[in-house]
C-alpha cells in the first residue's frame, strides 16, 4: 500500500528526508557489497516512489514528470544504484500505462505502483547493445500463444524482479512480452563486479522455452521498436539525465567541502584558480542540467511532440558532464579521491555507467546530429533534410 501525499512538494520533501536518514548513512557500504538493503526498498514502497507518475486510481501518486525529474535528481545525488532500479521499473510501468490493454493495466499497474511487482526491462542481449536488434531472443507462435527463448544480459533488478518486459524477435518483427518471473523456464543469474551502479541487482535473464499466452504481448506484434521501446527509453533517458544532475550535485558537495578545508601552504585549495575553474564548470553544468531535465519533463507533461527528442538532448550532455565532474572530484581529492574512505570513486564508476545505459554517448551524438541536419543547413544548399529513423537507441 503506498502512502498518500497531498502535494508534489510533500513527496519531494519526504523523499529528501528518507534519503538523508535511511540511504545516505549506508550507501557506501552496501554499494561496496553490491547489495540493496531491504529497508531502502521498503522505504521506496512506503513513499510510493516506484512509479509516482501512475494515477491514484491504480495506487500511484499522479505525480507530474517534472516532479519525477526532481525525485530522480534527489535520488541520483545519493545513490545511482537505487535510481537505476527505479529507472528500469519506471520504463516498464510507463510501457504498461501507455501500451497496455485494459486487462493488462488492471492486472499489472497496481503491483507496479506499489512495488509488489518490481520490474526489469530486458532489451540488451549478448549480441545486441546499441543496435537494439534482439536476434538472440526470439518468440514463435504455438497456435494459442508464444514460446520465448533466449538470454538477456545486463538486466537491472534481475536478482529481484517479479515482472519482466522482454523484447524478442518474432517472424513479424520485434515484439514486447510481459513475462511473470515465476513462469516455468524463466531464471536469472546475478552479475557482480561492475564499476558503477553496483547495487542495482544486475543479472542475466534466461528464457528457456517459456510458454506465454496471447495476453503477454504488450503493444502491436512486430512493432515494439517504434512503439513500446521508443516511448519507454524516452522515460529512461529523462531519469538518467536527472540522476546525472544528482551526481554532479554530489560531486560539488564533496569537492567544495573538501577544498575549503584542505590547505596547500597557507591557502585553501578552493582558492586556487585552476580549482575554481573546475568548480565553476561543475556548478554551471548542474544548473544547465537541471534546466534541461525540467524542460524535457515539462514537454512530457504537456505531451509535446518534441518530448522524446528533448530526452536525448538532455541525457547526452548531462551524462558527459557528470563523468567530467566525477573525474574532477577524484582528482581534486588527491589520494583521498582514489580511496574508499571518500565517495569520489563511486561517483566516477556510476557516471561511467550513465554514459552507456539508455543509449551510449556515441549513439546520442549520432541521433542529435540528425536533429541538427533536420533543423539547420537548408537555407544555403536547399536540401530536403529529414530526420531518418536510426537503428540505435
Ligand atoms: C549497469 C548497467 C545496467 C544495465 N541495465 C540494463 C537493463 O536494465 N536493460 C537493458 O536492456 N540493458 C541494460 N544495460 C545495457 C546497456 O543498455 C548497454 O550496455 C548499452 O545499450 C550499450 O550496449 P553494449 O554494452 O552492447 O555496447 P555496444 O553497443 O557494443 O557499444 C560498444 C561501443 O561502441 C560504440 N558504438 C556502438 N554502435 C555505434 C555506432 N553506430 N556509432 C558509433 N559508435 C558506436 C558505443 O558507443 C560503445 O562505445 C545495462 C548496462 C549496464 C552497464
Amino acid at each position: 500500500m503506498t502512502a498518500t501525499l497531498d502535494t508534489t512538494t510533500d513527496i519531494v520533501e519526504e523523499t529528501a528526508a528518507f534519503l538523508a536518514d535511511t540511504v545516505r548513512p549506508q550507501v557506501d557500504r552496501y554499494t561496496r557489497n553490491e547489495q540493496m538493503p531491504d529497508d531502502v526498498l521498503s522505504g521506496v514502497t512506503k513513499l510510493g516512489l516506484w512509479a509516482p507518475f501512475l494515477p491514484p486510481s491504480v495506487g500511484g501518486l499522479g505525480a507530474s514528470w517534472v516532479t519525477f525529474g526532481q525525485l530522480h535528481m534527489a535520488i541520483g545525488r545519493i545513490d545511482s544504484s537505487l535510481r537505476s532500479i527505479l529507472t528500469a521499473h519506471s520504463l516498464v510501468a510507463e510501457s504498461v500505462r501507455r501500451w497496455g490493454s485494459a486487462a493488462q493495466k488492471e492486472r499489472w499497474l497496481p503491483g507496479l505502483a506499489s512495488g509488489e511487482q518490481i520490474a526489469s526491462f530486458c532489451l540488451t542481449g549478448n549480441e545486441s547493445g546499441s543496435a537494439s536488434s534482439v536476434s538472440d531472443t526470439y518468440a514463435t507462435s504455438d497456435g494459442n500463444g508464444w514460446v520465448l527463448s533466449g538470454t538477456k544480459k545486463w538486466t537491472t533488478s534481475a536478482q529481484r524482479s517479479r515482472l519482466i518486459l522482454v523484447f524478442a524477435d518474432t517472424p513479424a518483427g520485434m515484439t514486447a512480452f510481459l513475462v511473470p518471473r515465476d513462469t516455468p523456464g524463466v531464471s536469472a543469474t546475478p552479475t557482480f563486479g561492475m564499476c558503477g551502479a553496483r547495487a542495482n541487482l544486475l543479472g542475466e535473464m534466461h528464457f528457456d522455452q517459456v510458454h506465454l499466452g496471447p495476453e503477454a504481448v504488450l503493444g502491436p506484434v512486430g512493432r515494439a521498436k517504434a512503439y513500446v521501446m521508443t516511448s519507454a527509453l524516452g522515460v529512461g533517458r529523462l531519469s538518467v539525465a536527472a540522476g546525472c544532475v544528482g551526481i554532479i550535485e554530489a560531486c560539488l558537495d564533496l569537492v567544495v567541502s573538501y577544498t575549503k578545508s584542505r590547505l596547500v601552504g597557507n591557502d585553501r585549495l578552493l582558492d586556487k584558480q585552476l580549482v575554481r575553474r573546475k568548480v565553476s564548470d561543475m556548478y554551471c553544468a548542474r544548473r544547465t542540467g537541471a534546466l534541461l531535465v525540467e524542460h524535457a519533463a515539462h514537454l512530457r507533461d504537456t505531451r509535446a511532440s518534441r518530448a522524446i527528442e528533448e530526452s536525448w538532448i538532455a541525457k547526452y550532455p548531462i551524462s558527459e558532464a557528470a563523468y567530467t565532474a566525477a573525474s574532477h572530484a577524484v582528482e581534486l581529492l588527491g589520494a583521498n579521491g582514489c580511496s574508499s574512505d571518500y565517495p569520489a570513486f563511486r561517483y566516477l564508476g556510476d557516471a561511467a555507467v550513465m554514459r552507456i545505459i539508455e543509449g551510449t554517448s556515441h549513439i546520442q551524438q549520432d541521433i542529435i546530429a540528425d536533429f541538427a541536419e533536420h533543423e539547420f543547413g537548408t537555407s544555403h544548399i536547399g536540401t530536403d533534410a529529414r530526420v531518418v529513423e536510426r537503428g540505435g537507441r
